[in-house]
Order: structure tokens, then sequence, then C-alpha cells
């Protein structure tokens, strides 16, 4: 029957995240890469036979993997996530002059990628349920501020056409795709899957990246799988994904001696080397979204003993791969995270604050956006903690 405001005890917060991990680590960071397979014959072999740039089986090969563990038709493999976002959107459509719809919780990569169009972020809210895109509040939106011509959907207030929606699994945790999917095409508004954190998670069964004209993915160090620095494009639509491998390969004819190329390409081509290590890393993804899920359990019991926070769960239509751990603050504490971050730095847990929001940077403070009360609420109060597989 206690009503008294209780500080959150920084010192059994420690304790209690400590005691989720498998041995005493000294110091550990946000994310580390777990290599526990045949990551050094498969690098060698590239060494050993000198494939070790723009050609070589193990693109292929990588490629047909991550198209087989994720249901897709196509994968296109490129030198990171970024690219991957950059050459989707081309493909989509996106020109200069066009708005694309972003949630202001994300990475930057999301927002940046769609600058390099030419095109302009529209920055939308989150919902708490699964930390991405909200569904119903964006629908809302929409219907207020734009109308369909000719085809396209256009904003009245800036009279820019919106052409396409990014929506972000956000550390892993699948956005709601049913009802987002669904009003993307009733207003012909191209829907892209940045699913950059989320290899092994799934919405209602099915692997996301399912659902965007296109999807991708990072293979960034940090991320659940590496090959170093990577990413890869995911489609449904054969042909686009043929027209993905042709433009991120400098849109080249194929000819056995001839370089010609048929448009302006981009040079995003993954290197043979890159994918190797992707080969090996993927043929553990299974064992590392296994691993990754024990942690979250742990955390999930362990946190529960203290007071004034909750660990961030999956939503019930998903399984995660529960890539970046989080917990949420209640309200009352929001004030005391800065306080509970050095305090868990100097105790060795490389904890961080939820990604600044993006209509907070310099370069987009001027951008479009609508309320984002949520996603402003949500800042204030996320900590993600230590989330390597290795650790469980
Ligand atoms: C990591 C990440 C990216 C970018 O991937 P890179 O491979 O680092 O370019 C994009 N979006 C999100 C949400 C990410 O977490």
């Amino acid at each position: 029957m206690q009503h008294l405001i209780h500080k959150i005890d920084a010192e059994f917060l420690v304790k209690a995240l400590k005691s989720c991990f498998s041995k005493d680590f000294q110091k550990v960071a946000l994310h580390e890469p777990t290599f526990s397979g045949k990551e050094w014959d498969s690098v060698k072999e590239c060494l050993d036979t000198g494939w070790v740039s723009s050609a070589g089986k193990f693109v292929d090969q990588f490629e047909l993997k991550l198209a087989e563990f994720t249901g897709v038709k196509r994968a296109v493999a490129v030198v990171n996530g970024t690219s991957a976002l950059h050459a989707s959107l081309k493909l989509a459509g996106v020109e200069a002059g066009d708005e694309v719809l972003v949630p202001t919780l994300t990475f930057v990569a999301t927002a940046n990628a769609v600058t390099y169009c030419g095109a302009t972020p529209h920055f939308v809210d989150s919902e708490e349920k699964t930390l991405g895109v909200d569904p119903e509040k964006l629908r809302i939106w929409l219907t207020e501020i734009g109308e369909i011509r000719n085809g396209g959907f256009y904003n009245r207030k800036t009279g820019r056409r919106i052409k396409a929606l990014i929506v972000v699994h956000v550390f892993g945790h699948p956005v709601d795709l049913d009802p987002i999917s669904e009003f993307c095409s009733e207003m012909n508004i191209t829907l892209i899957e940045d699913a950059a954190g989320a290899l092994g998670s799934y919405y209602k069964g099915r692997h996301v990246g399912n659902r965007g004209k296109f999807s991708i993915v990072s293979f960034n160090g940090n991320k659940i799988i590496t090959t170093g620095g990577g990413g890869a494009i995911l489609t449904n639509d054969e042909e686009a994904g043929e027209l993905a491998k042709h433009v991120t390969s400098t849109a080249k004819l194929p000819h056995p001696w001839l370089f010609e190329h048929d448009q302006v390409g981009f040079n995003y081509r993954m290197p043979n080397l890159n994918a190797a290590l992707g080969c090996s890393q993927i043929e553990q993804l299974p064992r590392l979204v296994e691993r990754q899920r024990n942690l979250a359990a742990r955390y999930q019991k362990a946190l529960s003993t203290v007071e004034g926070l909750a660990f961030f769960n999956e939503p019930e239509f998903a399984k995660s791969n529960f890539w970046l751990n989080a917990l949420l603050l209640n309200e009352d504490q929001a004030s005391r995270r800065d306080v509970l971050l050095s305090r868990l730095h100097d105790n060795g847990l490389g904890a961080r604050p939820s990604w600044t929001l993006m209509h907070k940077l310099p370069m987009f403070r001027n951008n479009p956006r609508m309320d984002l009360t949520t996603a402003q609420n949500l800042e204030s109060r996320l900590i993600n903690i230590p989330s390597s597989a290795f650790l469980s």
C-alpha cells in the first residue's frame, strides 16, 4: 500500500542486469558479434584463392541463403544497410521533390537515404506497443493532410507527392504490418521495410521483410549477424530483384569483356570477402536468435524485481529476435535516465539512450511532421541494455 515515489536503485539495477549473464564479464558493450562457426575457413578461402573483391562464389551463395531464410523471392547483397535503403528508394521511384514518411524514432540512415534521393523525410509518430510506426495515428494524419490525385498521394499542405513510407522494425521488434500495408495500398504509398536489425524476427508467423515492395537488412558489426559491413535488399518481385542487382552493380550489361552500362548505376555490390563471412554467420542465425531470446527472457525476469521500470517485450503478434534489449522507465522516473546511464557505464555496462529523434537533428529540424508525442515520450524513458548473444 505504498504511494511514495521511489527512485530507481541504480546499484540494484546493475546487479539485476549482471545476474542475467552466463559469467562475470568485466566490461560488456551494447552489442558485439559472435563468431562460433566456420568464419576463419571461409575468409581464408577468399585469401587463398584471391577471390576477395567484386566476383566470387560467396556473394551468390549468401544471397540464396538469405532469400531462403527470410522467405523472399530475391535477396541482393550490398555494401551496407544505408546503400540498400538508397537503392530501394530509387527503385521504388522516389524522386527529387517527393516526400517519404519516416518514423522520427529511427537510426539516421533511414532519413539520410531519403535525402540522398533529393526527397524530404516527413516524420511520423511511434506506438508504445511496438516502438514502431503507429498505424492508427498515421492513417488519421494522412486522411487529414492528403489526397489522391493522378494516381498518387499528395500532401495538401506542401503540394508534394508522398511517394513512400519506410517502416522500421525498431531494435528488431516487428511493427504492426497488417494495418500499415492496408492503408498504403489504399493510398497508393509504396511500403518499404527497414528491417536493418530484424533478421530472425517474425510477424504473424512470417519473416519480416515480406510485405514491403522492398525491404532491407544490415550486417554491420553491431547487428545480429555481421559481414564486417554489409546489407541486403529483399523483395518478392523477381523483376524488381533483378533490377536491384543490376543497378547496385554499376548497371553493367553482362558480357565477357565489354564494359557497357545502360543507366547511371551504383557501385554498391558486396565484396566476396564480406559475403564469405556472411555465409558462415547466417548458418548460426537460428542459434543466435535463440540465445538473444534467452537473454531477453532472463532480463524480463530479473527486471520484474526492479521498481520503476519495465522490460520492453515483443507484441503478441510478433516473434522478435530481441537484437537490442530495451527497458522503459516509468514516466515519473524519466528524469533519472541520464543518471542511470552513467551508473551503468561506471559498472562496465554499455547502455545507451534511444537514437536522438530525427526531427531534433539540425538537418531535419524544419521537415514536415505530425504530432510526435509518443516518440518523444519513449525517447525520454528508453534505455538499451547490453544484448550480445554470447552473454546468455
Ligand atoms: C543499422 C541500421 C541501418 C543502417 O545500416 P548500415 O549497414 O549501418 O548502413 C539502418 N536503419 C536502422 C534502423 C539500423 O539500425
